[in-house]
């Protein structure tokens, strides 16, 4: 394979910018254009909801460069402007801004975006979704002893509002559409951990909370309305009700989408000089022998290096398990793996109770598929290799904080 002349790259988060440095890394001198649709230089979006959030680390710790390195390292960065088309005949990306740009190989990376509710009041100004940093910056300016912040959704994002909202004294309100908040991700046993963490903290978690409304007053939301007439009041509203992956313009394209852009062990498509990386890959995942598509951070962060390998023409196959980390109150942890939690046999290590544990979900022929340490830590290298060599472990030996993991 000849070495490409010009690489593309669209989208400007995480995964966009680490894929132009995957290709200066492997020292590529070919050019690379970054197309972003935001004004800011490339950032991380974790803080957005931890520690950017509640004001405890300045935005250029998110930012995933400074503005010398994409200089520095000849990154023609297109702040500002989006991609509106491919043209995978001819080679080349169609820019908002009238311009194209003709590529060799093309990265997509465009993310994803909020889903949004479909209810009216919902676009009042004091209604906030998170995805930008200015998103996080509106919404920590709703935070305040007295203020109060409704919450819809009690997912990662709407538990870590919640989390850096108390502490800013925040008065907050969590609505749960189902029986208790993370149930599909963890089950039962550990979602009720995270219930009763954010309960001893003085949030009122409602389950089984149907959103019937947003009441508005002269533009501004005044409260959440719910199926039996209950109207909860507030002064901002965050809704975090889940994402979808960014895929129109390579639907557009010609490219297989079915959930994500369908990509190959490599990260490529279905179009050999296009690949996908972040939240739109749906990977063939070489480890766990099946597809998957995953909206983590650590997903954008380790693609890239894998896509522009495979791209300059090596022979690589991302194998990294899907991973993440949360941070609520006094309470860290890690997941890795993928598990559906509620249809999965869990075995915990440790205490619920005291909140120190590893959750581990396992199949039904007894291969661990995930686990999740919860302020324990440096076991994650241990854990790995059980999940990713399909290990057949005995739950009770699995169980014991005795027997170590080597000898599973
Ligand atoms: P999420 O984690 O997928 O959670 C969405 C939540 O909204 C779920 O509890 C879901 O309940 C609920 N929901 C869905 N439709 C609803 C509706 N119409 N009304 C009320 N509730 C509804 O998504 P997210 O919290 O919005 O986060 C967005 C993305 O960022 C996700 O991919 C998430 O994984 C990621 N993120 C990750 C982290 C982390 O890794 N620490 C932190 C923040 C965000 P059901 O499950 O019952 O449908």
């Amino acid at each position: 394979m000849s070495t490409p002349e010009n690489v593309v790259i669209i989208g400007g988060g995480l995964a966009g910018a680490k894929t132009a440095e995957a290709l200066r890394e492997r020292e590529y001198a070919g050019a690379v254009t970054l197309v972003a649709a935001e004004e800011q230089l490339p950032y991380e979006r974790p803080p957005l909801s931890k520690d950017y959030l509640a004001g405890k680390a300045p935005f250029d710790d998110a930012a995933v460069h400074t503005a010398e390195w994409y200089t520095d390292n000849r990154v023609d960065l297109r702040l500002g402007v989006r991609a509106t088309g491919i043209d995978a005949a001819d080679h080349r990306v169609t820019l908002d801004d009238g311009t194209a740009l003709p590529y060799d190989k093309l990265v997509l990376a465009t993310g994803s975006a909020v889903r949004r509710l479909p209810l009216d009041g919902a676009d009042a100004e004091n209604v906030h979704y998170l995805r930008t940093v200015e998103d996080s910056d509106a919404i920590r300016a709703s935070f305040g002893d007295g203020k109060r912040l409704v919450i819809i959704g009690g997912g990662w994002i709407g538990l870590e509002v919640a989390s850096s909202a108390r502490a800013a004294g925040t008065t907050v309100t969590v609505l749960e559409g189902s029986s208790l908040t993370l149930l599909r991700v963890l089950g039962d046993e550990v979602a009720r951990v995270f219930a009763g963490l954010h309960r001893s903290n003085g949030v009122d978690l409602r389950t089984e909370a149907k959103v019937s409304g947003i009441v508005t007053d002269g533009g501004r939301a005044t409260g959440v309305r719910l199926e039996g007439g209950e109207t909860i009041p507030a002064d901002a509203i965050v809704i975090g009700i889940g994402v979808s992956p960014v895929t129109e313009i390579a639907e557009a394209a010609g490219l297989a989408v079915d959930n994500g852009v369908l990509v190959d062990a490599s990260l490529r498509t279905s179009d050999p000089d296009v690949y996908a990386v972040g939240d739109i890959a749906n990977h063939d995942h070489p480890v766990l022998g099946h597809r998957i598509r995953v909206e983590r951070w650590a997903t954008a962060l380790n693609q890239p290096a894998v896509a522009a390998a495979a791209l300059l023409g090596d022979d690589v196959e991302y194998t990294e398990l899907p991973y993440f980390f949360t941070d609520q109150y006094d309470l860290g942890c890690e997941y890795i793996g993928h598990a559906n939690g509620a249809e999965s046999e869990v075995v915990i290590r440790g205490d619920l109770e005291s909140r120190e544990f590893v959750a581990f979900w396992l199949d039904e022929h007894a291969h661990i598929q995930a686990a999740m340490n919860v302020n324990v830590w440096d076991v994650i290298d241990e854990i790995k290799p059980l999940i990713a060599e399909r290990r057949v472990v005995d739950p009770k030996r699995l169980a014991d904080p005795a027997v170590p993991f080597a000898r599973l």
